[in-house]
């Protein structure tokens, strides 16, 4: 792997073609492995990933200690979607796949200061005391509600058309939360949760889509469901294997610590430079964030980098506590537990790391993330890292009684962790779309484009490299 200061020009050669993958998160890491692959048998095609960072991940990044594991940002994905699985056997990477442990199945809503463990069945449903019973014998008059016509619903507006305004605070803000940082209120129903969207459109009803669903998938034995489907799924290692994977697998492909500056059109390709290094691409895909992305490509088009700019980011800070696990009179169980926004505790969700995933925390010790800020705390990005841990220490002690100070504190901030999918994001991504397909020469592939999931990622980075023929 190539690091540190190195003064290259690669210019552009006869017979060569020079692709250029900017960013080493998981979307810059799964095109790489996919153009390598799409491109094995042409020796002319060169193609090189600069990441300016000393680490491949990105978000993606596993803080390893003797005692455990900490996760900067995603704690796993969803073994639903194909082309990640075959990303990670095509790596060698399936010895190392571990799936959250059942015991973690169970989830907890934060109501009023108590834990409510999250209905996962009609009858633990009938029982959710938080749920007004006229509201529980609402729910089925969903099949009657007209399906929606405004391509700019919130998913808080579709929440409270189908469902009742209660149902929505209770279980879509947290959800909304819990994935985007976001506000229910703001987030495009469209954009964020097409699935959703898809159904009441084509069954114009979310239950009645169910019900045909079921029907339909009865013989082949699978199970539907209007939510995200799969098991939570990790690498032992954490979730940087991916990252320590590829940098074993294509090190002269790799330049870390390459900050690249805005890009200059030169011919049909690009002038890319990062930091005294130039190197001209054919093709350049772009895998950073859309403020990032707005920054390189400010030279080659205005309009493209100025709708870039345009897309709207969450901030979140993660920290890290481990505690003994003799610390707590009773252990937390199951998942962790999510906190609807009008309970204003600043917190967005609690994850039992542990739980999940038992070697993130070694034997008599556990480990617990906990997600704060979002869109509706932003003031979390102008706090010094120690008041953060303390709120976070201050949530645990108020929730579990507990009067231990952690073992190890860890604490990550992301000024711009989520691409929000609102309002104006909908109403700018027709156009973002358009520009986009003009440069042909320039590829974007990163999560504020077809979902925000690491597993969308993977999926958009493998959509990418089809396009691209050279
Ligand atoms: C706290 C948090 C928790 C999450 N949890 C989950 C989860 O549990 N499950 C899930 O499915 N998803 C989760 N997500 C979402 C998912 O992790 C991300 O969408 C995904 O990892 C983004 O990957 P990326 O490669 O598109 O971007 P990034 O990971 O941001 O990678 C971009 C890379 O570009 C590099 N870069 C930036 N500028 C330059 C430059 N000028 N030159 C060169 N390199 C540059 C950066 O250093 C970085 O390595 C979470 C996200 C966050 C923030």
């Amino acid at each position: 792997m190539v690091t540190g200061v190195l003064c290259l020009v690669t210019p552009k050669l006869m017979n060569s073609k020079n692709i250029i993958i900017i960013g080493g998160g998981i979307s810059g890491l799964a095109t790489l492995h996919g153009l390598k692959a799409k491109f094995a048998d042409r020796p002319d095609v060169k193609i090189i990933l600069l990441e300016k960072a000393d680490h491949l991940g990105g978000t993606a990044s596993s803080q390893h200690f003797p005692e455990g594991i900490f996760e900067q940002g995603p704690n796993g994905f969803l073994d639903s979607r194909q082309e990640t699985l075959n990303l990670c056997e095509e790596l060698g990477l399936k010895q190392q796949l571990v799936r959250a442990a059942d015991a973690a199945d169970k989830k907890f809503l934060l109501l009023g200061g108590q834990l409510e463990e999250f209905p996962s069945d009609l009858k633990s449903f009938l029982g959710f005391r938080p749920l007004p019973f006229w509201d529980k014998i609402r729910l089925p008059l969903e099949i009657f509600v007209r399906k929606g016509s405004d391509p700019e619903e919130t998913v808080y507006e579709f929440g409270v058309r189908r469902f009742g305004e209660r149902f929505t605070k209770l279980f879509l803000d947290p959800f909304v939360t819990g994935i985007y940082g976001g506000d229910a209120r703001e987030l495009n129903l469209r954009a964020a949760f097409p699935r959703l969207h898809e159904l009441e459109q084509n069954y114009g009803s979310l239950f009645r889509a169910l019900m045909k669903l079921r029907q339909a998938k009865r013989g082949e034995g699978r199970q539907v469901s209007v939510t995200p489907k799969g098991k939570l799924t990790s690498f032992l290692r954490g979730m940087s294997a991916v990252g320590e994977t590829i940098a074993a697998k294509y090190p002269d492909s790799i330049y870390l610590k390459h900050e690249v500056h805005p890009l200059e059109a030169s011919g049909t390709g690009f002038k890319v430079e990062a930091g005294n290094a130039s190197f001209y691409a054919d093709k350049v895909f772009l895998c950073v964030p859309a403020f990032v992305a707005a920054g390189l490509v400010r030279n080659v088009s205005i309009e493209f980098s100025g709708l870039l700019e345009r897309i709207p980011y969450a901030p979140m800070a993660v920290v890290g506590l481990m505690y003994e696990r003799r610390s707590f009179s009773h252990p937390p169980e199951g998942f962790g537990y999510l906190v609807p926004s009008y309970e204003q505790k600043g917190v967005i969700g609690v994850l039992f790391d542990s739980n999940m995933f038992p070697n993130r925390a070694s034997g008599d010790k556990v480990m617990i993330r906990l997600m704060l800020g979002g869109v509706n705390n932003p003031g979390i990005v102008r706090e010094d890292h120690s008041a953060i841990r303390q709120l976070a220490r201050e949530e645990l002690a108020e929730r579990f009684q507990l009067k231990a100070q952690p073992l190890k504190e860890f604490c990550v901030v992301h000024p711009r962790a989520i691409p929000q999918y609102d309002r104006s994001y909908a109403r700018l991504l027709p156009a973002l779309e358009q520009e986009s397909a003009r440069q042909e020469n320039l590829f974007l592939v990163a999560n504020y484009l077809k979902g925000v999931a690491f597993n969308d990622c993977v999926i958009n980075a493998r959509k990418a490299v089809l396009r691209c023929a050279i």
